[in-house]
């Protein structure tokens, strides 16, 4: 049986100025104000059910944000836990660090979705057995971090080796490279479903929001009978990648980021395209809805 999963990484402003190696002190809320509400249009509008990963701390530093996550719970959406303050390097920290993330995220949405909290999607899809093994002992029931892709793992060490070169720090880092052979299909390990972003067959080429707004409608209709060799789609996106640079009054310095330099009736349409092809020819639910039915408990 085929299935699909569309999820949104809530990652706010303020993180891409860290990820670029920029002042974040003009970090607005655009994220949540503008992407994510136009993303509940649009899920509304094909008729689908998503899975939005939340920082939990943005819910005290945006009083809007909370507001908004009520919202998403209210239109039937899941809310996961993205961490409590999204620490890129979340899997090189101790244990009593790497719980604390854990549990006070989990504490924070379960008690916003009235709700225990069952997935997890780690910072910058880095993730290790001992974190999965933490993840478990904290009450998760699945993850959703692995991201087997070489076309994406080596574009990232590029980007990172050239920033160094330049004498610019980034906050994000690569993972151990032994992501790179992982299953791109759903598995059971330490104790957790792991539900694995989706790569393509052959070169594992990523389909995520990101690569999608790089292709455009022209790529994904030429990679669609690729995708339609995926019993298992799961559609990472993130909130920016609705957001509109000039309407939502973006700082021009992160241009540097794809998903902005396409105009937004653009990616409306786009991603118009894709949800309503999940929707008919897989069929959508959410992460925490497939994940038992996906992967059987041993
Ligand atoms: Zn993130």
């Amino acid at each position: 049986m085929r299935s699909a999963a569309i999820n949104v990484d809530i990652d706010s402003l303020h993180l891409y100025y860290r990820i670029h190696g920029l002042d974040e002190a003009r970090a607005t809320n655009a994220v949540w104000e503008r992407g994510v509400v136009r993303f509940a249009e649009l899920f509304a509008e094909v008729g689908v059910r998503s899975t939005f990963f939340v920082v939990a701390s943005d819910l005290s530093r945006w009083p809007a944000a909370r507001e908004i996550a009520q919202d998403l719970v209210a239109r039937g959406h899941e809310l996961a836990s993205h961490s409590l303050t999204h620490p890129y390097d979340l899997v090189r920290q101790h244990d009593r660090f790497v719980r604390n993330e854990l549990e006070r995220s989990h504490a924070i949405l379960s008690e916003l979705r009235n709700a225990p909290v069952t997935g997890f999607r780690a910072p910058g899809y880095t993730m290790t057995p001992r974190v999965m093994r933490l993840l478990a002992e904290t009450g998760y029931s699945y993850d959703s971090s692995y991201f087997p892709s070489p076309p994406y793992y080596f574009a990232k060490l590029g980007v990172l080796a050239s920033m160094l070169v330049r004498g610019k720090k980034s906050e994000s880092i690569v993972g151990p490279p032994s992501i790179l052979w992982k299953s791109r299909l759903p598995s059971f390990e330490e104790g957790l479903v792991e539900l694995p972003v989706t790569v393509l067959p052959g070169i594992r080429f990523p389909f995520i929001g990101t690569s999608l707004l790089m292709m455009k409608q022209r790529g994904y209709r030429l990679i669609k009978p690729l995708l339609a060799r995926v019993p298992f789609v799961n559609l990472e996106l993130h909130g920016i990648d609705l957001c509109d640079l000039d309407a939502d009054g973006i700082d021009p310095v992160l241009l540097k980021q794809p998903d902005l330099r396409v105009p937004l009736a653009d990616k409306l349409a786009l991603f118009r395209e894709v949800f309503s092809d999940l929707r008919d020819g897989w069929g959508v639910d959410t992460l925490e809805a497939l994940a038992p039915r996906l992967v059987p408990h041993p």
